[in-house]
């Protein structure tokens, strides 16, 4: 009885509210899709509803998504490097990181992209070990275990800096979109 308590705290924030039980949060979309979106970890909408970028980032990526020319439903199959929503909405640990990495390689394996885009920091250090500022990295293709990979800014950065102006984030990841969008049809 105690266990089961305890275990519903941990996964249910200490309500004994079914909506607020804590999800894993796995994968949305095409699992034959031909990119790969990689995010950082599940927000409180994501682990309530148990699928990536369902929350307010979420819908803005979608959006952007949409705009480039893409079919969400065929186009895209959305993950995060950590499978579990971090306490607080911290970043996840390293180890955290390092936990779940293995299930990230697998998934990528499976749906076997021809293009993976890293979706802010967390996602592009630990794909490409590579901590230069994302404002260096951003709209650049690079090579990474024979895949291309992009890495652009995380949406909830963008809802943070809404300007459309020339050369704001905003508009220099709308043209990374589309970028990724010509470079698909390329390839198809
Ligand atoms: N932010 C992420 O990085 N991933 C999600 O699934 C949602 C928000």
């Amino acid at each position: 009885m105690k266990k089961e308590i305890r275990s519903e705290k941990e996964f249910g924030e200490g309500s004994s509210s079914i909506n607020s039980i804590q999800k894993i949060v796995v994968s949305r979309g095409n699992p034959e899709a031909q990119i790969v979106i990689v995010g950082e970890a599940p927000g409180a909408k994501e682990a309530e509803i148990g699928e990536p970028f369902v929350g307010r980032s979420g819908k803005l990526l979608d959006q952007l998504l949409q705009n480039a020319g893409f079919d969400i439903s065929q186009d895209v199959y959305f993950c995060n490097v950590v499978k579990c929503r971090p306490p607080e909405n911290r970043r996840p640990t390293k180890a955290e990181i390092k936990e779940n990495l293995p299930w990230l390689y697998q998934q990528i394996k499976l749906v076997n992209p021809e293009i993976i885009v890293l979706v802010g920091a967390t996602a592009i250090e630990a794909i490409l070990k590579n901590k230069s500022p994302i404002s260096i990295l951003r709209g650049k293709w690079i090579n990474w275990d024979g895949r291309l990979v992009m890495p652009i800014f995380h949406p909830a950065y963008l809802l943070r800096n809404q300007s459309k102006e020339e050369g704001t984030p905003m508009s220099l990841t709308k043209l990374d979109f589309l970028k990724i969008k010509e470079k698909i049809d390329t390839l198809k």
